[in-house]
């Protein structure tokens, strides 16, 4: 049997209010699936609720890989059976570099810390990252394109079986977008890794190239079709779904807002 991510009814509210109304959605190994949709739309709920973030009810529905529910697990644990989440607003983590971050990371899951420095500095080759950064405190005082280069760095050297990617496009010039998200579709065919790739725009979507594409809109998959689907969504817009107008979004993120503060349990890393 191939490995799969399998989401369920799933059903979430923030802060008393339901954002995720019932999501369903499978990836299989090896696939990439792209969510798609307007700002305010449950994105980055989404995400946080798949990694167990705390101050995100869920009140329904299951998430499991291979049969293994994660829901109630804590993060690390949703990290240890196979789940990564690159973060919209990557957090800062003064005083640990990336090194001693994986090195912790990797031995946690058993596997061997020696190798990591190394792996870091191949995976940093890839995505075009100054290796003197993988030396400095881990997002501190770097660039929006250096944080997501450094999301990706983790994705490369943790090889998680499934892996969500909140818009790792932005932030990107389209240099770096064209090595991370090549960097991802590699890894599909290198660990099998299957992908939840979240973005507002088909540009992330040129090197990364989706099997399936979802519209979530006011917290449901209101659409679903082939690759074809996201650069027609970016020629029209989301206005047939409910647009941006539905819901005004007041800040940067919502969910994902900086201004919300780190907490320990939002990054796998952290
Ligand atoms: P997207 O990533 O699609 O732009 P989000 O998941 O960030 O959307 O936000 C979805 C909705 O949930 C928005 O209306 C947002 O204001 C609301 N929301 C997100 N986080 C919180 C929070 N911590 N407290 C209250 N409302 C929130
Ligand atoms: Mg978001």
């Amino acid at each position: 049997m191939s490995s799969s991510l399998c989401i369920q009814g799933l059903t979430a509210s923030v802060g008393g209010k339901e954002i995720l109304r019932g999501i369903d959605l499978e990836v299989g190994a090896g696939q990439v699936h792209a969510v798609m949709g307007p700002n305010g739309s449950g994105k980055s709920t989404l995400a946080h609720v798949l990694m167990g973030r705390p101050g995100y009810e869920v009140t329904g529905g299951s998430v499991t890989i291979d049969g293994v529910e994660l829901l109630g697990l804590a993060t690390w644990e949703r990290a240890q059976a196979g789940l990564f989440l690159a973060l919209q607003y990557p957090v800062e983590v003064p005083g640990v570099s990336m090194a001693d971050a994986l090195e912790e990371a990797v031995a946690a899951a058993g596997g061997d810390r020696r190798d990591v420095v190394e792996r870091l500095a191949a995976e940093a080759v890839r995505v075009g990252q100054d290796p003197a950064i993988l030396r400095r405190a881990i997002n501190v005082d770097m660039s929006g394109g250096e944080k997501k280069r450094n999301e990706t760095l983790q994705l490369g050297v943790l090889r998680p079986r499934f892996a969500v990617l909140d818009e790792i496009d932005s932030g990107l010039d389209v240099d770096a977008l064209r090595m991370v998200s090549s960097r991802v579709e590699a890894a599909t065919t290198e660990f099998g890794l299957g992908v939840l790739a979240i973005t507002h725009y088909s540009r992330l979507l040129n090197e990364l190239h989706p099997d399936v594409v979802h519209v979530l809109a006011r917290g449901r998959i209101v659409d679903t079709g082939g690759p074809d689907m996201a650069t027609e969504l970016e020629r029209t817009g989301y206005a047939a779904y409910g647009g941006d107008t539905e819901e005004p979004v007041t800040g940067a993120g919502g969910a994902g807002d900086p201004a919300a503060g780190g907490d320990p349990f939002a990054d796998p890393l952290a």
